[in-house]
């Protein structure tokens, strides 16, 4: 039975994108290829907060103890090596029992699945069919991997994916979004490893897929315009959301109306982040 290595496991409102309100169960993957330690820093320099959190790191022995971050990745714990302690190897059994305790009815109705890390497109790839075909698991209809747009989908989950697209029985079919955060150099990451176009478009085979741009300033506005040209002119047909930076209610709510506007101004989507107003971003929510 496959296994995967599981950061966190629960249940909330999805706050940002597509599925913005509806309540979701989290299934967060650990392992990441990225860093993303430029989130709230001057450009060009690089956040040590969660380094600094990871040399303290015997203090913690859950999520919900860890201290949430103003610079950096929101999400350090479901990557950084450090940590790795605080998430266990769960199999596919085990995952889908937690999860039938944690929704409302015990059994998938009206909630979505998102699949998110860390980045859920590294290896696990290859555990997600045992899951999801798990009997627990045949009530649920719509799932979002939330990934950074850089790792191809295998040809095996690839051709598992292809089997809920192309299937004409309701009770069967299973929509797909894949929910693209694409890093821009605000994030720290180098545009050439993080921008990836190619890898984007073939997603669009699967499922309906959407740009998330993660904005601070007018620099990063101008990064996401030329990011999505490159989008575009690969193919890319999906909508694009512009997304306030903030893992912490004060940094949010700085920028979160001037992101509005800009995403109005150039007639893109907005997408708020409903978990900092609500929960304050708190590591399980
Ligand atoms: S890609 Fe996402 S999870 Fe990975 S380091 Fe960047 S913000 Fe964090």
């Amino acid at each position: 039975m496959s296994k995967i290595k599981i950061a966190e496991l629960f249940y909330s409102i999805q706050g940002e994108g597509r599925y913005m309100g509806v309540p979701s169960v989290f299934l967060r993957t650990f392992g990441c290829n990225f860093k993303c330690a430029g989130f709230g820093m001057p450009r060009g320099e690089l956040s040590t907060e969660v380094d600094d959190i990871a040399e303290v790191v015997h203090m913690f022995n859950k999520y919900e103890d860890l201290p949430l971050v103003s610079t950096g990745c929101d999400s350090y714990a479901s990557w950084h090596p450090d940590f790795k302690s605080l998430s266990p190897m769960l199999t596919s059994d085990a995952i889908a029992d937690r999860i039938a305790e944690i929704i409302p009815h015990g059994e998938w109705r009206d909630e979505h699945l998102v699949i998110t890390g860390g980045e859920p497109l590294l290896g696990w790839q290859r555990a997600y069919p045992d899951l999801l075909n798990h009997p627990k698991m045949q009530g649920l209809k719509e799932i979002t991997f939330e990934t950074n747009g850089t790792q191809k989908l295998t040809p095996e989950f690839a051709s598992y994916l292809h089997t809920w697209k192309s299937h004409h029985d309701k009770d069967f079919w299973r929509e797909i979004t894949f929910s693209v955060s694409a890093k821009l150099p605000c994030s720290g990451e180098k545009w050439e490893d993080a921008i990836k176009p190619e890898i984007v478009c073939e997603y669009e085979d699967y499922g309906t897929v959407y740009l998330k741009f993660v904005i601070a300033t007018e620099q990063d506005f101008d990064d996401a315009m030329i990011a999505t040209r490159q989008f575009r002119d690969a193919g890319f047909t999906g909508h694009v959301y512009l997304m306030p930076v903030g893992g912490v209610e004060s940094v949010y709510a700085l920028n979160n109306k001037k992101v509005a506007l800009m995403a109005m101004k150039e007639g893109l989507r907005y997408s708020d982040r409903l978990q900092i107003p609500l929960f304050r971003n708190a590591w399980g929510t």
